[in-house]
């Protein structure tokens, strides 16, 4: 924590970290222990966003009172973006899987509620497919394996299925198993429709959240497509952009903070921590965000 000349606190040069797992999706901690770690690792603020569910949050926010760290409610929404709409005419017409953070939500509400259960619907036959097409190029029972080590079997994943693919052996860590498998057009991957972005948008401000655009660099985009989903994110509610992630390159920072200025955006920062040893960085240890760029907390309470 760092003080200001007038030594009170500084809102924005505290160190938030608001995007982080545990394993009421696919993160390996637990939500105190993720929370007990954050605040050991230094920082000021820290917010749970498992993927499409909200399961954590009691037990995080419990943790948060106890190691006297402030907490933020959050989700991670999983959206199908179909893309530009001129871009449909042309030959590839599949949607592409984005992510949207909702910070500072009311998990009780029940809009929200009814929306990410609906997100979740399908994600266990998803997984049935995506064991049986891995089955035909000779990986026999590996849904079974993902299955065990989802501790929340309602949100069973690509992240499960990376891990018991390494337990086998068949790659040396989970993103050597997403290149060669669980990526589009690779063998593990099956393509499914989850929220639109509208929907997903008015979910989180309608239980009275800040909507956030996660890791824009992870998405692949073309400069214009970029500027089609960043104009399509605000028209629908979108508060914030992820600048400083642990899913972009160091040169992705700037390129990002670029965007946020240009469409007025504010940034947030998280690490998207999944687990020590398998996370690049840990919870609250990216660098801070461009400081002329106002901080998403900055409108959280
Ligand atoms: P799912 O919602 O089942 O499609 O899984 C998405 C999750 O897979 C993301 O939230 C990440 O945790 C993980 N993931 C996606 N792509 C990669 C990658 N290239 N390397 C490692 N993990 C990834
Ligand atoms: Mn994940
Ligand atoms: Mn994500
Ligand atoms: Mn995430």
């Amino acid at each position: 924590m760092i003080a200001d000349s007038n030594n009170s606190l500084n809102i924005f040069v505290q160190n938030f970290d608001c995007h982080n797992h545990s394993t009421y999706s696919d993160g390996l901690l637990r939500p105190k222990d993720l929370v007990d770690l954050a605040k050991k690792s230094g920082c000021d603020a820290v917010a749970l966003t498992d993927h499409d569910n909200t399961g954590g949050l009691a037990e995080a926010a419990v943790a948060a009172l106890d190691a006297d760290i402030r907490f933020i409610r959050g989700v991670e929404l999983s959206v199908s973006w179909p893309g530009q709409p001129q871009a449909s005419e042309t030959a590839d017409i599949s949607p592409i899987t984005i992510h949207v953070v909702g910070l500072g939500i009311d998990p009780d509400n029940s809009a929200l509620v009814a929306g990410i259960a609906s997100i979740r619907h399908g994600r266990r036959d998803r997984a049935r497919q995506m064991g049986v097409s891995l089955s035909r190029m000779g990986i026999n029972g590996i849904f079974e394996e993902a299955l065990a080590l989802a501790e929340n079997k309602d949100m069973i994943g690509r992240t499960h299925f990376a891990r018991a693919m390494v337990a086998r052996g068949l790659a040396k860590n989970v993103g050597a198993v997403f290149g060669k498998y669980l990526t589009p057009g690779k063998p593990g991957f099956m393509s499914h429709q989850w929220a639109n972005l509208c929907d997903a948008t008015n979910w989180i401000t309608g239980a009275g959240g800040v909507a956030v655009l996660a890791h824009p660099g992870r998405y692949k985009l073309s400069k214009q497509e970029m500027r089609a989903l960043l104009t399509e994110f605000k028209a629908a509610g979108g508060t914030a952009i992820e600048v400083v992630t642990g899913s972009h390159e160091k040169h992705q920072y700037a390129e990002y903070a670029a965007y946020a200025r240009d469409f007025g955006f504010m940034a947030s920062r998280g690490s998207d921590f999944h687990g020590p040893v398998e996370s690049r960085w840990q919870p609250g240890a990216l660098p801070p965000l461009p400081a002329d760029l106002t901080p998403v907390w900055s409108v959280l309470r």
